[in-house]
């Protein structure tokens, strides 16, 4: 799950991290009280959207006065926002963040992930703040200082030596950074996040780091943890299908193909999407019904499916473990009808009562659907069939 600037700010300094002074508004009288109650001399004015890059796309303004303040929160607010991270389509600017305005000394970079190949966070640095970080790994990566944690042994401070020798900091700075980081690091972990992005971290005029941007994601599996942050989730922000998904505990991610696919378990829904590809064809989206696979589920996943214009043919992959063929052939039937199928449906199911299974979906003779006997045949026809020749 992804937050907004302002929640991540507000997240962070409860945890005692730097960050800039600066309220919410929704509205051009809310930014100017904000501006006030700030009592600053200059602020700036940000845009509030899932996304970043909105400095480059007009969305990070500077304001010298009161009156500036709300020309260019008037000016932000249902404002279409596109960044090269919104995609074409651009976010909906529905609040800003009125943040009082710093005297900025260096700009770095600064990100808290988990590296799964080293299995344990890593911290990275960069003296390339303020730029987009995927331009400085593939061009000078060199320029990238990592250092993993092992949460055994926890943050050290032969750690924060390391960063700081990385970005060249002279002793008072050095002392500066060793106090910014701890805490954030503690949020990270504490908060179950699967990312913290400072960019830029801002060594300022006065010889203080402050977070000047904040970017926080969470591993939704760790939410119920924390009400307080699953409360923060703004749904506008979300692709309408995939929350809808999550809604009925469905993991569902679109994609560009034409072959829709709805398979039990992640696993095999990825060897699906590959043996997909190896056949020649693009799967139009990961879906994994769960373990459960029920015949509601089945009917869920068409209905998400099809909302998919370019789905041309859907391939039902399903492994009766738990779960009996039989009933999902029923359920597959039962959702064809209802849900008025109109593409070819490849169906693979296989595990137990299989035989039933095929034999169900026979006597039903519906045109749209194909039985496959293994999955390489699924795909393959599914493949066909999406091309237009079954
Ligand atoms: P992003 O473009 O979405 O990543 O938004 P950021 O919050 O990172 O802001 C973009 C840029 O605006 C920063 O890299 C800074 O250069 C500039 N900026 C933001 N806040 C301030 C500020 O308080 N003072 C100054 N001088 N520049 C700022
Ligand atoms: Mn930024």
């Amino acid at each position: 799950m992804n937050i907004h600037e302002y929640q991540a700010k507000e997240l962070l300094h409860s945890f005692g991290v730097k960050v800039t002074r600066g309220h919410v508004a929704h509205t051009v009288i809310e930014a100017e009280q904000a501006a006030i109650k700030l009592g600053c001399k200059n602020w700036i004015v940000k845009a509030q959207i899932h996304a970043g890059g909105r400095g480059k796309g007009g969305g990070v303004k500077f304001a010298r006065t009161l009156a500036e303040v709300s020309e260019q929160t008037e000016r932000m607010l249902g404002m279409n926002l596109v960044t090269h991270q919104t995609g074409k389509a651009g976010k909906l600017v529905q609040k800003v963040y009125i943040q009082e305005a710093y005297d900025i000394g260096k700009e770095y970079y600064l990100g808290i992930v988990l590296d799964r190949r080293l299995e344990m966070p890593v911290i990275m640095v960069s003296t390339e703040g303020g730029v987009d970080i995927e331009t400085v790994a593939a061009e000078t990566p060199e320029k990238i200082i990592k250092v993993g944690i092992d949460p055994v042994i926890g943050l050290r401070s032969y750690h924060l030596r390391k960063l700081a020798y990385g970005l060249n900091l002279n002793k008072a700075q050095m002392k500066e950074f060793s106090r910014f980081i701890p805490p954030l690091y503690d949020a990270y972990q504490k908060t179950d996040a699967s990312l913290v992005e400072i960019n830029p971290l801002v060594l300022l005029k006065n010889g203080e780091f402050i977070a000047l941007d904040a970017k926080l994601n969470f591993d939704d599996n760790g939410l119920y943890r924390h009400p307080e942050i699953a409360d923060m989730r703004d749904e506008t922000e979300e692709d309408a299908a995939e929350l809808e998904a999550a809604h009925y505990d469905l993991s569902y991610v679109k994609l560009d193909g034409n072959v829709g696919c709805i398979v039990n378990g992640a696993g095999l829904a990825m060897s699906t999407m590959d043996i997909i590809k190896q056949s020649g064809g693009e799967p139009a989206n990961f879906l994994d019904v769960g373990g459960n696979a029920s015949a509601e589920t089945v009917a869920r996943g068409f209905d998400l499916i099809l909302r998919d214009k370019n789905v041309k043919a859907i391939l039902v992959n399903i492994f009766g473990g738990i779960v009996r063929c039989d009933r999902i052939a029923k359920g597959i039937l039962e959702a064809a009808r209802e849900i008025h199928v109109h593409v070819p449906v490849i169906v693979r199911l296989d595990g137990t009562n299989a035989k039933e299974a095929g034999e169900i979906l026979q006597e039903a003779n519906i045109k749209e659907i194909i039985i496959a006997h293994d999955m390489r045949e699924g795909a393959q026809l599914a493949v066909q069939a999406a091309k237009g020749d079954r």
